[in-house]
């Protein structure tokens, strides 16, 4: 399996929207797509999505209409470019959603619904297929981006939105100066020896919830010396022959997660860090065993982490995690 094959089977990895990178640049074709017949308007508050039952809040344009929203609505890309199902994504922000989506609730297909809910992404995806998932968590972090980042980072002038959304430009003529969406890169990594894979626990999680390593690059290192440094600041052990599994967008709110395998040269560990408040080496079978009393819970199955485990897990064992852990819901 090459390693885009690998990533797709990571929840967030779909790529449904062509983000149509040069047509954005042309101010009259974006104005097009905000009145294609076709177009959809995915509908956020801060860091929630809102919805209605188990239905994400999805706009066509004639709903869009209606409503009275201050904030610029951002193009994501278009669903199935150059068919005649064309759709160009966009989301939108509302601060006040009862007051913003008033309106709405005049529609004879809202007419059994007292108010729109906002859902954490992370507690709604059970509900959302993995290109709409994927559409959310990519609105999430651009929705994110705008929400925080208003001023620009050189001379403290208002930012004004352009191409669609994905770049902010300083608003003082003698600035012009350009933002970029921030990212944060963080190493996820699964460190094993021999029959044994090391699980945590960090402090600030449910009891029982372990799950492997990671932490935040740094300036000026390689995403390999993030790993080394990364295990050796948590748990003071070297580890060596380190490679790259899959990587996932993870919008809790802007980070990538950039999965690897790495081999530990020692099994003794140390604790080094507050954060992580226990850690153990543990065979396939001992964790079946604590999955089966309840003291050990792997992470849900819609991070990466769960893959790492899992995949390690599936070739030791041919089974899944999930065959001894029935899924429970993400709890923050
Ligand atoms: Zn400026």
């Amino acid at each position: 399996m090459d390693h885009l094959s690998r990533s797709l089977l990571n929840t967030f990895t779909a790529q449904p929207l062509d983000r149509v990178a040069h047509g954005r640049k042309d101010k009259d074709w974006l104005s097009a797509q905000a009145n294609h017949r076709n177009a959809r308007f995915l509908v956020l508050n801060k860091h929630n999505l809102m919805a209605y039952g188990q239905q994400p809040l999805i706009l066509s344009l004639a709903q869009f209409q209606q409503l009275d929203v201050s904030e610029p609505t951002a193009l994501l890309g278009v669903k199935d470019k150059g068919t005649e199902q064309e759709s160009p994504v966009f989301k939108i922000n509302v601060n006040d959603p009862d007051t913003a989506l008033a309106p709405l609730l005049n529609n004879p297909e809202f007419a059994d619904i007292e108010a729109f809910e906002a859902h954490p992404l992370r507690g709604f995806v059970h509900c959302l297929d993995g290109d709409t998932a994927s559409m959310y968590s990519y609105a999430s972090i651009l929705n994110h981006w705008h929400q925080t980042t208003r001023f620009c980072t050189r001379c403290g002038s208002g930012l004004v939105q352009k191409e669609g959304g994905v770049i902010q430009q300083c608003s003082n003529d003698d600035c012009r100066h350009i933002e970029f969406p921030r990212i944060n890169s963080a190493v996820i990594m699964r460190v094993t020896n021999g029959e044994k894979i090391l699980l945590a626990r960090q402090e600030t999680w449910p009891e029982g919830r372990y799950s492997v390593l990671a932490g935040f690059v740094e300036v000026g290192e390689t995403l390999e010396h993030a790993v080394q440094r990364e295990v050796m600041e948590e748990v003071n052990v070297p580890v060596e022959n380190i490679n790259y599994h899959s990587c996932q967008p993870w919008p809790f709110p802007n980070s990538l997660m950039l999965g690897y395998t790495a081999e530990a040269s020692a099994t003794e560990f140390e604790l080094e860090q507050d954060d992580i408040a226990e850690a153990m080496w543990l065979t396939a079978d001992e964790l079946i065993e604590k999955m089966r009393e309840g003291t050990v819970m792997p992470p849900p199955n819609l991070s990466i982490s769960y893959r790492l485990i899992n995949d390690w897990f599936a070739e030791k064992t041919g089974t899944q995690l999930s065959d001894y852990q029935p899924e429970a819901p993400w709890q923050d």
